[in-house]
């Protein structure tokens, strides 16, 4: 690692403090976590906001419209903005952190006046239609269909998981073009609209009572061949491609909240006289130390990316030890809260039980369930570890 800041990146850290300190303050109250128009207004509120200071896109490159920063710059402007606990990027996250990159890399020159300042400006909201039932970590088998029938593609199938269909404008897709068998050399990546005629939404209820994502049913939807991004049958080296935006510093506000989450733990379980358990204690440690770890991960990720131009293998090994790691965190957490924890959450929509934390916590720990499957499960995530960072041989087919 060899992260040290500069004086400019010093005063940029200042900066960014004080735009925060005076923005923050006039934000509206924050919606409920179910109310997903009311999100979406808060999460493009708050986009707009960051574009009108000149932040939008702090990721992006500066042909793009974005801002162009350093990694480290990067790495600054998130750190600052999880200690000022600023908004999450919310339902702007599909847009702003795949589609918009994807499009800068391989899309028209028209493809990007009309869809990249939408999305920094907040105006318009991504999600990703990629997973099916039965092609999740397999993606390559994805079997939606898109026919070609002289300037548009027709396509037949259905998505799942999909999040925040309900609320979005547009869907980056993935679709099979090519034979049945083609896998990954026959798929294309489409732009679509979500109000085209044939798409049904329907949303799938989580255990937290939250209609996070949905099922895309897509009956005879027709899109202009003109919507593909990149060449037909090219869309698996599209969709890689924008993965070398990624400069380590994906999942450092999530890191920063664990850090946070961890010392109201350690602080409560002072409080609750489970200090005394060793075995409690044990568990903070442990986790003190591996989130610790996760952080010098994180500069020496963002440190070879600013070296390199291009992300190296530490991605892949903080995503499976973060997500792992903030399970434990998850368990600690309802396991300090005892009894009380089954009490109150904000799922009944109640607040907090007298001054235990319970509907944080227990909405971090339904949440959590999820980590370690999102964004590529623990075991593919393992298999990537054992293939492509330690040279094991490739797991048979
Ligand atoms: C919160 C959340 C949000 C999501 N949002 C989106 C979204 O917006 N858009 C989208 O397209 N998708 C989304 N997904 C879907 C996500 O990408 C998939 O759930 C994930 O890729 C796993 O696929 P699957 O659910 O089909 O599980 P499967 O692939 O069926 O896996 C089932 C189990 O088998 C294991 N397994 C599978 N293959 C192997 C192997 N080769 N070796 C060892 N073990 C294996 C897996 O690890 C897992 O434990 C979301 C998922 C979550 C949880």
């Amino acid at each position: 690692m060899d992260l040290r800041y500069t004086e400019e990146e010093e005063a940029f850290r200042l900066e960014i403090r004080a735009w925060l300190s005076a923005v923050l303050p006039s934000l509206p109250a924050k919606p409920a976590s179910t109310d997903w128009p009311a999100r979406r207004a808060y999460d493009t509120h708050w986009q707009r906001t960051l574009y009108e200071a000149g932040y939008a896109g702090i990721d992006w490159p500066v042909d793009g419209g974005g801002r162009g920063s350093s990694p480290v710059e990067q790495l600054i402007f998130k750190e600052e903005c999880e200690f000022a606990e600023a908004p999450y990027i919310g339902t702007g996250f599909v847009g702003l952190g795949h589609a918009g990159p994807t499009i800068i890399a391989e899309g028209t020159q028209a493809q990007k006046e009309r869809y990249l300042p939408a999305i920094l400006k907040g105006d318009e909201i991504w999600c990703q239609g990629f997973s099916e039932p039965g092609s999740g970590s397999d993606l390559a088998s994805l079997r939606t269909k898109a026919v070609r029938d002289g300037d548009e593609y027709v396509i037949n199938g259905s998505k799942i998981w999909t999040s925040h269909a309900e609320v979005a404008d547009y869907c980056e897709m993935l679709v099979r073009t090519g034979d049945d068998d083609s896998r990954h050399r026959g798929i294309s990546w489409l732009i679509v609209p979500m109000d085209t005629p044939g798409i049904e939404i329907r949303p799938l209820t989580t255990i937290g009572g939250s209609t996070e994502f949905a099922e895309l049913f897509l009956d005879d939807v027709r899109v202009p061949v003109a919507n593909r991004v990149g060449d037909e049958n090219d869309g698996w080296r599209v969709t890689m491609v924008t993965l070398s935006f990624e400069r380590g510093t994906g999942f450092v506000g999530d890191l920063l909240e664990s850090m946070r989450i961890l010392r109201s733990l350690t602080e409560l379980a002072k409080r609750t006289g489970l200090w005394g358990d060793p075995s409690i204690r044990r568990r903070i440690a442990s986790l003190t130390a591996a989130f610790d770890g996760l952080w010098a991960l994180t500069k020496r990720n963002v440190s070879e990316a600013a070296r390199l131009g291009v992300p190296g293998v530490g991605g892949v090994v903080f995503k499976l030890s973060y997500s792992e790691n903030g399970q434990a965190l998850c368990d600690l957490g309802l396991d300090l809260l005892e009894r009380s924890g089954l009490a109150a959450s904000s799922i009944a929509g109640a607040d907090s039980l007298g001054d235990l934390p319970n509907a944080e916590l227990v909405e971090a720990w339904i949440k959590g369930i999820s980590l370690t499957i999102a964004a590529g499960t623990s075991q593919i995530q393992r298999n990537i570890v054992a293939e492509r960072v330690l040279g094991l041989p490739k797991e048979p087919k």
